[in-house]
């Protein structure tokens, strides 16, 4: 391979498979400094390697987000919950992200919204160090759940949203190479039925919200009625919300209750 030729790259991603070769030769060819770490580049791409874990980084809503090799790759339909969430979050708001892998979620709420205070939490020690450098220190916790949080934020949180595992045991073995081999297990798998994580966060997310305040969860059309359950048990009100094109689902569940009116 002739170093940085894009169309000798393209060729040998092609060769193993890349189906975008051309846009991923680009990307390679720009993150490499010199010939030798283009060439380990390619080589760890072309032996399976997620490009977003060889280019050290992902697009997310138009931000470039620091991914390392073993935290999960944000999704392109994870920017609908983000939508979402963003049409629910008041000024100066509080923002509670759970499972946040890299950060994803809280730095694009970050980034459309300067004015609100995001909290993250992972219980992977690498996807806390990505999430650090994606949304500064100080603010991302380590830790299961809602465990490492400071207690002022009980009661206070305006949304608590989360990208959490919900894929079923079972299931696991039908993902894509890129998952089942290089993100953590821990990261997508949802336990029996894909809702065990949910259910969880579904149970303590009523004592971190304010009254009035909300839960946004990604999860799967088929799942959806199975956490609807879930959180109307837990006293939330409930709606569920579609994008057909990113196939992406979401619940959200309200606290009962007002600011103003506990
Ligand atoms: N369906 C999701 C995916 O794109 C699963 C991610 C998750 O479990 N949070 O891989």
């Amino acid at each position: 391979m002739t170093a940085g030729d894009p169309a000798a790259v393209a060729a040998r991603l092609r060769e193993s498979g890349c189906v975008f070769a051309e846009d991923e030769a680009r990307l390679l060819i720009a993150e490499a400094a010199d010939p030798e770490l283009l060439a380990d580049l390619v080589e760890r791409r072309c032996t399976g390697a997620p490009l977003e874990h060889v280019l050290g980084w992902a697009e997310f809503r138009g931000l470039r987000l620091a991914v390392a090799p073993g935290v999960f790759v944000p999704r392109l339909r994870t920017e609908f919950l983000v939508e979402c969430l963003l049409a629910e979050l008041p000024a100066a708001g509080c923002v509670l992200d759970l499972c946040c892998g890299c950060g994803a979620i809280g730095a694009a709420v970050r980034a459309a919204r300067p004015d609100v205070l995001v909290h993250a939490v992972d219980v992977d020690a690498r996807a806390v160090a990505c999430a650090e450098q994606n949304l500064g220190p100080g603010r991302v916790h380590h830790g299961d759940l809602f465990t490492p949080l400071p207690g002022e934020l009980r009661g206070a949180v305006d949304v608590v949203v989360a990208n959490a595992p919900y894929v079923p045991s079972a299931a696991l073995p039908t993902m894509p190479a890129e998952a089942r081999l290089h993100e953590p297990r821990a990261a997508l798998d949802g336990g029996a039925d894909g809702t065990g994580v949910q259910r969880r966060i579904v149970a303590a997310a009523p004592n971190w919200l304010r009254p009035g305040g909300r839960l946004l969860l990604e999860t799967s059309a088929e799942q959806s009625t199975l956490l609807v359950a879930e959180l109307e048990q837990a006293g939330l009100d409930c709606a569920v919300v579609r994008d057909a094109d990113l196939e992406a689902t979401v619940v959200i569940g309200r606290r009962r209750g007002s600011a103003a009116q506990p």
